[in-house]
């Protein structure tokens, strides 16, 4: 074997992996064509007077299992209805992880309530309940778990938690469709369930969002916040309280169908080459692969690192990076708390209003702190690889482990 690519040694890989961001990882093909034909052809491309998402919304509650699902127009905006739905006032703090999409976080200071970060798994990265349990206050109103890289949280204790608090469980699902969980799937365990379909998740339409619930009235209440509280079932031109537009057109929605035909295959896929991947690196010294009790959906391929085997997170991910394998190290610049937006309380005017009075100091999350700096290395991971994709993504890992460990020693 060449030195590292990075010294000049030749790449393990010269050809570009599949990837999200272009046709090589994505299943798009004759159904998605003929789906945005036939929502062109019709001359109807909002779903108010449309038929396509409302037939989606039947045809995801089913694959959930779900007694109602709503769709909208991003998973941010799913997020956002399940922060509504939930209806603090203002001042009311949700709990939350710090390690996620904003999306995760920003449809909670929309709404005028307070995020609060608990802590993590120092493994999986999702939230750790003692921690949550030790975050609820009198003004707690909702939990909004994050089932980060596919991976399901802890999410049966949570809801036990959840219950016991009298809080409402949310769970962000935009990495994890069709995750096991409990007895059922990520998604149904809290009591909304939300999901993206963003370009890089699992399947896609550009951008939307899905919630899913068995509870009527929650379902009602989103329905009503993405069409501006609005009731059209009802045919009153009445405006019942705040909300917004955040409906989904019929072109996403069709284009939404036929991807959701696909999305058994892609989760399974995923997972096969994921567990090659594992199997490749499973004795290497100081590398963690993502655990995996038939669970993990891989929306991207998690390594936790010890920091004697990678002395610098972000030169591992540059050196991997050179041998044609892309990586990220960290997955985030900072814990959600430390980006300038919470960390300086930009908010409303210079109000800092409904963050007044809270402070997101460095430490607040110490196991997310370090996973983000010295731990978590991401991999992008896709439904096309072949098996020799992955032995050259276990043949880089291996490369990179060996040379960098060894200077870490
Ligand atoms: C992608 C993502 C979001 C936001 O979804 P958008 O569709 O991009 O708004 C929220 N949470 C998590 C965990 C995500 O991965």
């Amino acid at each position: 074997m060449t030195g590292l690519a990075r010294d000049g040694g030749t790449p393990v890989r010269s050809t570009p992996l599949p990837t999200v961001m272009d046709s090589t990882g994505r299943r798009f093909g004759d159904e998605e064509v003929k789906a945005a034909e036939r929502v062109l052809r019709s001359g109807m491309l909002s779903a108010t007077w449309g038929t396509e998402v409302p037939a989606l919304e039947q045809e995801f509650a089913d694959v959930l299992g779900a007694g109602h699902a709503v769709a909208c127009s991003s998973g941010t905006a799913a997020l956002h209805l399940a922060v509504a739905a939930v209806d603090p006032a203002p001042g009311d703090e949700i709990i939350t992880t710090p390690i996620s999409d904003m999306g995760t976080v920003f449809p909670i200071l929309m709404q005028n309530a307070v995020p609060v970060f608990a802590d993590v798994d120092p493994v999986t990265g999702n939230l750790d309940p003692a921690a949550v349990a030790a975050a609820v206050t009198p003004r707690t109103r909702a939990v909004m778990a994050v089932h980060l890289f596919g991976k399901p949280a802890p999410i049966v204790e949570l809801r036990e938690l959840c219950d016991q608090h009298g809080l409402v469980l949310v769970e962000d699902c935009a990495q994890a469709y069709l995750a096991p969980a409990g007895d059922t799937l990520a998604g149904r365990i809290g009591h909304i369930g939300c999901f993206s379909l963003q370009q890089t998740k699992h399947i896609s339409a550009g951008d939307g969002g899905l919630v899913v619930t068995d509870d009527a009235a929650l379902a009602r209440r989103m329905r009503l916040f993405a069409d501006k509280g609005w009731p059209r079932a009802t045919n009153e031109r009445d405006y019942l309280f705040l909300a917004l537009n955040y409906r989904m057109t019929e072109l996403a929605g069709a284009v939404t169908r036929a991807q959701l035909t696909r999305l058994a295959g892609v989760v399974a896929d995923r997972r096969t080459a994921a567990a090659r991947a594992t199997a490749g690196i499973a004795e290497l010294a100081g590398v963690t692969a993502p655990p995996d009790s038939g669970d993990h959906v891989y929306w991207q391929y998690p390594l936790i690192l010890d920091p004697a085997v990678a002395c610098d997170l972000r030169e591992w991910a540059a050196a991997l990076t050179a041998e044609g394998i892309p990586a990220n190290g960290g997955y985030l610049t900072s814990p959600l708390y430390g980006a300038p937006a919470l960390r300086d309380r930009v908010t409303y005017g210079h109000s800092h209003f409904p963050l007044q009075d809270v402070e997101y100091p460095v430490g607040l999350c110490p196991t997310a702190e370090d996973l983000i700096d010295h731990r978590l290395l991401v991999l992008p991971w896709n439904e096309n690889y072949t098996t020799e994709d992955v032995d050259d993504i276990v043949t880089a890992i291996r490369k990179v482990h060996s040379v960098l460990s060894k200077e870490a020693g």
